[in-house]
């Protein structure tokens, strides 16, 4: 018997990050950084205004009501000709270049100039004093040149599309989406559109487990319902084979069950282990491969083998993706008594926050078959091995599903 740690220790040795491939930036939303993103440029490339109005020297606006000929108009993407000198100003729109000579921005509202107006003034008179670097963005403000602004491992995000655009980034290596195939196994399921008939249910493990493998944005390749029969489990198993999967999972048929055909079939395809894993729900559980293609046999009921796919086959795919393997919990009190056999424990639980304080209560049935007690849960509490008496009061950590 493995303790969870062991258990997910051993598996992880299992996979390594995947290759790197280029993406056009468009498509890199969610993806994994391969590297460093070291800028070449600065950002911005040249001072420029970020109010529409005069660019002038602050030395000559110490004063309102002082009076400037103007002598140059600077559009956005102009570069200006010329140079303000002393008692000179150049109208300048935001994000213009800075003229030279010119030190600070007066807006508009501060004059008595109009913003739009076709012709130029011949003069504009400043009604509020300003000073040095008055509405100036500086060269580089945003970014250096050989500044690092994203780090390798780095989940993508619309912020971080924009600034590889600024960079002239158009095409950004990122880590290979790994391929999930997933497998549900079972005489008694249906699929999702047939007519329940007695002694059948429908196949809900095969619509959970690809909703979690797409979350963290791997691919899914749903490979559908395998009967019970070493043949049919084997014709499944081909059609991950083919498609080059990175990971096989599938669902129940890993216990001693009469039917469950799994073992044998794997074992003529690659090899498999039966673990018993000291956790609840969800305590068998296969590890092996499948003509080298890492197979994790997940428990079949519902909870259950949601519960393991976040414990064990979660980390695994994060690995593969680059990103940080590790769960991260927060830390909840218990709002009520709670009773554990001793094996780590995955309490469904509802949570409510005061005060900066997560409180935690369960949700109606704990059973590893009470799918809905996942569907009300907003997270996962961790009771400890070796628990059995958790007090109302008790700090335990939390696996919440919204991070
Ligand atoms: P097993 O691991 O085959 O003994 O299955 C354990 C329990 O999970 C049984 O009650 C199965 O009917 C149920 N089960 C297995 N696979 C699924 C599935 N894909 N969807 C819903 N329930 C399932
Ligand atoms: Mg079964």
């Amino acid at each position: 018997m493995y303790n969870v740690d062991e258990a997910l220790a051993r598996i992880l040795t299992a996979f390594e990050r995947l290759p790197a491939q280029k993406m056009a930036l468009d498509e890199a939303l969610g993806r994994v950084l391969a590297e460093d993103i070291v800028s070449d440029v600065d950002l911005p490339p040249f001072a420029n205004s970020s109010m529409d109005g005069f660019a002038v020297r602050a030395a000559d606006v110490q004063t309102p009501g002082v009076q400037l000929a103007v002598i140059g108009d600077i559009p956005a993407g102009a570069f200006p000709s010329g140079q303000v000198g002393a008692g000179q100003a150049m109208r300048i729109m935001t994000g213009a270049p800075m003229p030279e000579g010119a030190d600070s921005v007066v807006p508009v509202e501060n004059t008595d100039g109009e913003r739009m107006s076709p012709t130029l003034p011949k003069t504009v008179r400043i009604t509020e004093s300003g000073k040095v670097g008055d509405n100036v963005r500086p060269t580089g403000e945003d970014i250096q040149r050989g500044q690092t602004v994203l780090h390798a491992g780095r989940v993508l995000r619309a912020a971080d599309l924009g600034v590889l655009a600024g960079l002239g980034v158009g095409w950004v290596s990122v880590i290979r989406r790994p391929i999930v195939a997933i497998l549900s196994t079972g005489d008694e399921l249906l699929n999702v559109d047939e007519p329940l008939v007695p002694g059948k249910i429908r196949d809900m493990n095969g619509y959970t487990i690809p909703a979690l493998v797409r979350q963290i944005g791997a691919q899914v390749i749903r490979l559908g319902i395998a009967r019970d029969t070493e043949q049919d489990v084997r014709a499944h198993l081909e059609k991950a084979i083919s498609a080059k999967a990175d990971l096989i999972l599938s669902s129940a048929g890993v216990s001693v069950g009469a039917f469950d055909v799994v073992k044998s079939v794997i074992e003529s395809m690659g090899e498999i282990g039966f673990w018993k894993v000291n956790l609840r729900p969800g305590k068998p559980l296969a590890f092996g491969q499948v003509q080298g293609i890492p197979f994790l046999g997940l428990p079949g009921n519902p909870v259950s083998a949601m519960v393991t796919f976040d414990v064990f086959a979660r980390p695994a795919i994060l690995k593969m993706m680059g990103r940080d393997p590790n769960v991260q919990t927060a830390e909840a009190i218990t709002v009520e008594s709670m009773r554990s056999d001793g094996r780590r424990t995955y309490m469904r639980v509802m949570v409510e926050r005061r005060d900066g304080q997560i409180y935690a209560r369960t949700t109606r049935n704990q059973s590893s078959g009470v799918l809905t007690s996942l569907v009300n849960a907003d997270g996962l509490l961790i009771v400890p091995d070796g628990v059995t008496d958790v007090p109302a009061g008790t700090r335990l950590p939390i696996r919440l599903f919204d991070v």
